[in-house]
């Protein structure tokens, strides 16, 4: 939907909205806003919205922390209040400084970045995530305990699946939001649910990423539930991953179907999957952001080990799905649903582009089950943040594609949450070494 300044101020009038939610994403991928009150309409379509930003991750700069909130007039949206008096409407926003420039270390605008380079070379990129996340019960004060909402496992019904009616109004809610809904269904884990929507380009779907959650948790408390998007919130179980099935077009035309190549797919998607499996280790320290992404990334649970493309294997990084014509896709495995949206897509399009660009090879695909393979033939990817972390800092591509501000920021916040998770003992410790 397009809207102009007009359109949006009549929206506003007729539908009688009282407060303006102001949104962005902070470095570590958290919805941030503010609200004003729809007296404050014009002032914010002036883009004259100041905020003080020292305070959000990522944003800090002591002698700049004034920014302006400029409302993408496209993410304007009345929101399907959940209570029926809350009038309210809202704009994502991007981050300018005081000098009227784009804020460097806005993901949305890193994000943008990277857009802009794939039209350069006259490509546009669409994406599709599969989010998946766990529903937990609340206690009598209403804060969630580690007891999954139902006992259910992959596609069951109800009664065993008991997420039924919390996916259903969460996809009706979507719906509202102008989203396309696909399937939703009950997950692998006891408590562990996935819903999908239709893929877009990469920004729609880096603010649809970011609206899906914060709706996903509001209806979940709605119905006196937790939903939470932590990779791994049980050892032993399945996690939650968020596959990104990408698709790449020139001119209208699909550059990833090639109806002359034997298995149907271009040279561009081989060098495009090569650019990525070069940049892995410095890619899963965005994709796979925090200490307990990585006790996801182990064999035996559908999430992916090695650095590898596949037709079907779910060990691979990369899989590539049946589909040929326009839906000719690859679907990276390893992002799980914490990682910032923007800075995911931005350095998976960075890596690449840089594969096209150098004619990158991905080699054959790989058809062993690799979480059976023991020997080093198949690099692994990072095992802990702090490998991936160090991975990214060696990589120039994907420190230039983050920019000075964030790649600088981001490295140091990780290596202090590698830190603090280091230094604490584990009850697992206790366990092993108590009788030593
Ligand atoms: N939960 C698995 C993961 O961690 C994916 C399972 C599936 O969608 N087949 O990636
Ligand atoms: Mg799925
Ligand atoms: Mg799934
Ligand atoms: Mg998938």
């Amino acid at each position: 939907m397009t809207y102009t300044k007009e359109a949006i101020k009549q929206e506003v009038k007729e539908n009688r909205v009282e407060f303006i939610l102001l949104e962005f994403t902070d470095m570590l991928g958290d919805t941030k806003n503010v609200e004003l009150p729809a007296e404050e309409l014009d002032m914010i379509l002036n883009d004259e919205a100041m905020f003080d930003s020292s305070s959000i991750s990522g944003f800090s700069e002591i002698q700049e922390s004034d920014m302006y909130l400029v409302p993408d007039l496209d993410t304007f949206l009345i929101l399907p209040s959940l209570v029926d008096e809350d009038r309210s409407a809202r704009f994502i926003c991007d981050i300018y400084k005081t000098d009227g420039t784009p804020f460097e270390g806005d993901p949305r605008y890193i994000l943008k970045r990277a857009m802009k380079e794939a039209e350069e070379m006259g490509y546009t990129v669409n994406v599709g995530p599969e989010p998946e996340f766990f529903l937990f019960k609340l206690d009598e004060n209403g804060y969630p305990i580690r007891e999954m909402n139902d006992r259910g496992g992959y596609f069951d019904a109800s009664p065993i699946d008991k997420g039924d009616k919390v996916r259903r109004d969460i996809v009706r809610t979507l719906k509202k939001f102008g989203f396309e809904m696909e399937a939703s269904h009950h997950e692998v884990a006891m408590g562990q649910h996935e819903i999908n929507f239709r893929f877009d380009n990469m920004l729609k779907t880096a603010d649809n990423i970011q609206t899906f959650k914060s709706v996903v948790k509001d209806i979940a408390t709605n119905h006196s539930y937790h939903a939470t998007f932590m990779p791994k919130p049980f050892s032993g179980e399945n996690g939650s991953g968020m596959h990104c099935h990408l698709s790449l077009f020139k001119d209208g035309d699909s550059a990833f179907y090639d109806e002359d190549a034997k298995d149907g797919v271009s040279k561009t998607m081989k060098q495009f999957i090569a650019g990525i499996l070069h940049h892995a280790d410095g890619i899963t320290a965005i994709t796979n952001p925090n200490v307990n992404s990585y006790k996801r990334l182990v064999p035996g649970y559908e999430a992916p080990v090695s650095v590898a493309w596949s037709h079907s294997n779910r060990s691979c990084m990369i899989r590539v799905p049946n589909t040929r014509g326009k839906g000719t896709r690859f679907e990276v495995r390893n992002p799980d649903p914490t990682a910032n949206p923007y800075l995911t897509l931005a350095v998976l399009i960075h890596a690449g582009l840089d594969g096209i660009r150098n004619e990158l090879d991905a080699g054959e695909a790989e058809s062993r089950n690799l979480y059976e393979v023991t020997d080093d033939s198949v690099p692994t990817l990072p095992t802990n943040l702090k490998e991936a972390i160090q991975a990214l800092k060696k990589d120039e591509l994907l420190m230039n594609a983050l920019g000075d501000h964030t790649s600088q920021a981001y490295v140091d916040d990780k290596q202090q949450e590698w830190t603090e998770y280091s230094l604490r003992v584990s009850s697992w410790e206790i366990h092993r070494y108590m009788n030593k």
